[in-house]
């Protein structure tokens, strides 16, 4: 079994679960006292998300570069960066490490292409919709994929992220937000809808459609290369 580098704390709240749901994945897998090889590097998310909004990208790559290689030095044979946003930094990432990411947005395309699907909805920070590191990736992979179409309802599912979900907070106002924002992209022709912000699996967990939750789709691709090495 290889051991499993999570990079995480971004936030917490959706770090306990990759832990909890990787554990379980290798124990319905090996059976008895079988349990995951795991390092886990967790940052203080205090500390990094004030230069993400302020847009200085370098401090939060040294911060990220530094735990990365810090599992790779303890004996980690691949990381996971357990946060969708973060993986605009992935290929800086990759430059100082030696051993693989296993990429959150792969994942997650090969997940819906199993299921057959093409057109998908896209949910997460501001940076996630709206940027391209996230978006090209699904498009090479052959999807395509939708974010909500007005300003301000990206900026609301952006804000109940930072100011609720990374906090503990699980409103059910929020959550009637999230249902309308998933229904309108169902109505717009998504066939699934990707939670992608690792937080979002604690507020929605069904819909319309069939519902991706990256946090546990990428905790399964975990176990899976942990195990059988693909
Ligand atoms: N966990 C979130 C994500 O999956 C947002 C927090 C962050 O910016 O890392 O995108």
């Amino acid at each position: 079994m290889k051991t499993i580098g999570i990079l995480g704390g971004m936030s917490w709240e959706s770090t306990q679960h990759y832990y909890r749901l990787i554990n379980e994945e290798v124990r319905e897998r090996l059976g008895g006292l079988n349990s995951a090889r795991i390092l886990l590097a967790s940052v203080n998310f205090q500390d990094v998300e004030p230069h993400m909004r302020a847009g200085n990208w370098d401090e939060v790559a040294a911060t990220l570069c530094d735990h990365a290689l810090r599992l790779e030095r303890a004996g980690a044979d691949f990381l996971v960066l357990a946060t969708n946003t973060m993986h605009k930094l992935a290929p800086r990432i990759e430059q100082r490490i030696s051993i693989p990411l296993l990429h959150i947005a792969d994942a997650t395309a090969r997940n819906i292409m199993d299921m057959g699907l093409a057109t998908v909805g896209l949910l997460g920070t501001r940076h996630t919709m709206e940027e391209d590191f996230y978006t090209a990736r699904l498009v090479r992979h052959g999807l395509t994929p939708l974010v909500p179409e007005s300003v301000p309802e990206r900026a609301e599912v952006d804000r109940i992220i930072f100011q609720e979900l990374c906090r503990g907070r699980v409103l059910n106002e929020s959550r009637r937000a999230y249902d309308d924002i998933i229904a309108k992209l169902a109505a717009r022709g998504a066939e699934a809808v990707i939670l992608g912000c690792t937080e979002i699996g604690l507020l929605v967990s069904s819909g319309p459609v069939p519902l991706i939750d990256t946090t546990s789709v990428h905790a399964r691709a975990a176990v899976r290369l942990a195990l059988d090495g693909f």
